[in-house]
């Protein structure tokens, strides 16, 4: 598609994405240079994961002058034809931009699977212990900036090890799947974050709920997990349950994320040692 106007070709590159430009130096309201450099600005807006997108951009001119040739190549652009153009050498030339744009969007790509296979754990398929990391310290400082309590929950299957020693290793994954699936259903809003925090362990994040909210979520995981229903000889009640421990801080840079996870590990033990499948909250006052 063509446009004539340098606003006009803005407006088409944002609607259609092309997979390459072709820009004639002089343009009727801008000049080529000052456009290429609009759309590299809008490409790094728009880039995520860490890398920009790319279209390639192939300036033409009536004139050879190199420093006008330098400029654009600074602006943005990719390579220069000159006026007249033969139709072998544009077709060659566009060959080998859309290949090079081909080959970065495959890099793109791949960089993007491995960072989602990086954050995700590969046998429950929700966050891992690194991406719990990475988003607890983020909206640790979200919420002192923002003055809001933050929550954390640990969860853990209780007796587990006569899970695989009564029903296999294989039948233990299983489980954990499923127990990490109800405890991922039982998060209503976006913010909130569990993760598979060990091998039978989960660690949930809830920023600006204060305790009753986070005694409310970790009592839907409780249940969630003991809903599945699934079978277990010497579990609470023949059935597979998890216990929780919570607890509610008010981050703030007196208080540090290990402190709040230790207070709601601790609780975690408190929850087992009063007969498991149950939550245990951290009332503390120095943390709320
Ligand atoms: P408690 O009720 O006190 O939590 O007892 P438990 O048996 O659950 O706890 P313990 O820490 O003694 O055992 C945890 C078990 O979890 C032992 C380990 O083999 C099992 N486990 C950890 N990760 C995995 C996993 O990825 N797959 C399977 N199948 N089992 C796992
Ligand atoms: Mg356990
Ligand atoms: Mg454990």
């Amino acid at each position: 598609m063509g446009a004539a106007t340098g606003a006009e070709a803005f407006r088409l590159y944002q609607r259609h994405a092309p997979s390459m430009v072709l820009l004639d130096i002089a343009l009727y309201d801008t000049d080529g240079i000052a456009l290429a450099k609009e759309i590299r600005t809008l490409e790094s807006s728009l880039g995520h994961s860490g890398l920009a997108n790319w279209t390639p951009i192939i300036f033409l001119s009536t004139i050879q002058d190199e420093e006008q040739l330098a400029q654009g190549i600074l602006a943005g652009g990719d390579d220069f034809l000159y006026k007249p153009i033969s139709e072998v050498v544009l077709l060659a030339k566009v060959r080998a931009m859309l290949r090079i744009a081909g080959m970065q969007k495959a890099v793109h790509e791949a960089h993007r699977k491995l960072k989602e296979t990086s954050l995700l754990d590969g046998l429950t398929n929700i966050p891992n212990r690194r991406h719990f990391d990475e988003t607890l310290s983020i909206e640790w400082k979200r919420c002192i900036r923002q003055e809001s309590p933050l929550s954390i929950i640990i969860g853990d299957v209780d007796f587990f090890k006569q899970f695989n020693d009564l029903y296999g290793h294989q039948a233990g994954d299983t489980c954990l799947r499923a127990v990490a699936g109800a405890l991922n259903e039982s998060l209503f809003r976006v913010e909130d974050t569990v993760a598979r925090y060990g091998g039978e362990e989960f660690a949930a994040i809830l920023p600006g709920t204060d305790s009753h909210g986070a005694l409310a979520v970790a009592e839907r995981m409780r249940r969630s997990a003991r809903e599945l229903g699934i079978p277990h000889e010497q579990g609470v009640g023949g059935l597979v349950s998890c216990s929780f421990g919570i607890a509610t801080g008010l981050p703030s840079t007196d208080l540090a994320p290990h402190q709040l996870l230790q207070a709601a590990d601790s609780k975690l033990y408190g929850a087992k040692r009063a007969g498991r499948n149950r939550v245990a909250l951290d009332l503390d006052a120095i943390f709320a």
